[in-house]
């Protein structure tokens, strides 16, 4: 079962609910990927000093 979510916030894909489980995750109330989310952490790894 794939039920649409929304659009990453941030690539602009969409972002489906597969079998209850979702391939994103929702940051500040906003919907991003999990590719996105990856994205970020690393991000926010590498800002931190
Ligand atoms: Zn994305």
């Amino acid at each position: 079962m794939k039920e649409y979510v929304g659009i990453c916030t941030v690539c602009q894909k969409n972002v489906y609910c597969l079998e209850g489980f979702l391939n994103g995750v929702v940051v500040e109330g906003k919907l991003v990927c999990l590719a996105c989310e990856e994205e970020e952490k690393r991000d926010s790894h590498k800002n931190k000093n």
